[in-house]
């Protein structure tokens, strides 16, 4: 394994609970249409997550016919969902981790993929642009550019002046974050999340180089030390 000088973070359940931005975003949602049905905002939000859960991705539509509302559509609910202002944190281990990585003078990223309005929206929420070096939001180049497309990864390293090669790539997603490493020389770690998607299986059958069960492990299992390159001083 290449020395890492540079650690890149998933957003979505690596740095961040989907589950809370989804009863965030269904929060929001119940808000709006609480006032033009004798329902309350309470329990169109329970109602949106047992639906959630039942049938993913129609909770909308099924939130519209169980309350009889028919001037509003379930694309318009969509919208208010990835424009609002989300109620979400960081995971205990990340601010203790983002301090150590610093403190080693490694870079830190983040190349999320999503809705790109919806992913802006949460890293302005977190602040995350005040404690990482470089963020990506792969769906502001277009959708060609989800994981696991590499072009991401390559104009990342180059933006923070690193290379693939010394980039560790941290993610909880079989399904997506690992593949990158067959094309890209990149060195991928695993975090073990009660994640939307952890019970997916691996995407082209790749799996990541190491899996942790915190983020505050990763200075041990990328051997990082401190270095006078970047040290904070
Ligand atoms: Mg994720």
């Amino acid at each position: 394994m290449s020395p890492i000088n540079f650690v890149v973070f998933d957003l979505d359940d690596t740095l961040t609970p989907e589950k809370t931005y989804v009863r965030s975003g269904f929060a929001a949602v119940a808000d709006y249409l609480a006032p033009v049905v004798a329902t309350s905002a309470r329990d169109i939000a329970d109602a949106l997550m047992s639906f959630q859960a039942e049938t993913p991705g129609r909770a909308f539509d099924r939130v519209l016919e169980l309350l009889r509302v028919d001037h509003v559509t379930s694309k318009e609910l969509v919208t208010l969902y990835r424009e609002h202002t989300p109620q979400i944190d960081f995971y205990g281990d990340v601010m203790p981790t983002l301090s150590a990585l610093r403190e080693i003078g490694v870079r830190i990223g983040i190349v999320t993929d999503g809705y790109a309005v919806a992913q802006r929206s949460k890293l302005n929420a977190l602040g995350a642009s005040e404690l990482v070096d470089e963020i990506i939001i792969t769906d502001e180049y277009g959708p060609d550019f989800w994981k696991p497309d590499p072009r991401s990864f390559e104009m990342l390293a180059r933006n923070a002046g690193s290379d693939v090669a010394h980039m560790a790539y941290v993610g909880d997603n079989p399904a997506k974050d690992f593949a990158v490493a067959s094309t890209l020389p990149l060195t991928t770690v695993r975090v073990m999340r009660d994640g939307v998607h952890s019970h997916r299986a691996y995407l082209n059958d790749l799996r990541e180089h190491i899996r942790i069960s915190a983020l505050t492990d990763i200075p041990h299992v990328l051997s990082l030390r401190p270095h006078s390159e970047g040290r904070k001083a």
